[in-house]
């Protein structure tokens, strides 16, 4: 049976996070990848386990290394996806990564057979209002949001699959058949 790598993007707040967990919940031949970040840990993160948290010094150590299968910026933190988990795992698991446009294009040119999945909003213009009405952030990071979606949504042509999540289980359910598929 072949493993495979599968990578789900999508603009922040479409619910790709409860997809994937949902998915790794039920599946025992899937694997969520680990990724490593340079931001610190929110309330109730735990190291290892959401993510692992690197300095930017440890983090560009391993770049040097080549150690990540890709990596990015994201709001003045570095993003990465260990390189060496993956291929491993691979070899028994199928793996699932949470990433965004610009590592799943990098993911793709260094493992061509990766499934790029992208999670859309039934609607854009929801989707912004439910942004903005959170309050819980300033103007600037909000544009820097807004901006961040269109630019996420601007590369759906690349991508080889693109769910709408009008129902999170019926998107569940789509992203569970392309594995069962490829
Ligand atoms: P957050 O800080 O909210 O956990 O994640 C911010 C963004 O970073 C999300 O859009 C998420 O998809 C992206 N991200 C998380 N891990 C990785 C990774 O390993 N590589 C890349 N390229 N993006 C990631």
């Amino acid at each position: 049976m072949k493993h495979v790598l599968m990578a789900v993007s999508g603009p922040s707040g479409v619910g790709k996070g409860s997809i994937v967990k949902t998915i790794i919940s039920r599946r025992e031949d899937i694997v969520e990848s680990v990724s490593c970040t340079t931001r610190p840990p929110r309330e109730g993160e735990v190291n290892g386990r959401e993510y692992f948290f690197l300095s930017h010094e440890e983090f560009q150590k391993r770049i040097e290394e080549k150690d990540f299968l890709e990596y990015d910026e994201h709001f003045g933190n570095y993003y990465g996806t260990p390189k060496s988990f993956v291929l491993e795992t691979l070899k028994t698991k199928s793996v699932i990564m949470e990433i965004d446009v610009v590592g799943s294009l990098q993911a793709k040119e260094v493992y061509p057979d990766c499934v790029l999945v992208m999670i859309v909003p039934p609607s854009l213009e929801e989707l912004k209002r439910r942004l903005i009405g959170r309050g819980t952030e300033d103007m600037e990071k909000i544009e820097n949001r807004l901006a961040r979606i269109e630019y996420e949504l601007s590369h759906k042509d690349k991508y080889d699959y693109v769910i709408v999540n009008d129902d999170l289980e019926t998107a569940i359910k789509e992203v569970e058949k392309i594995f069962d598929r490829e």
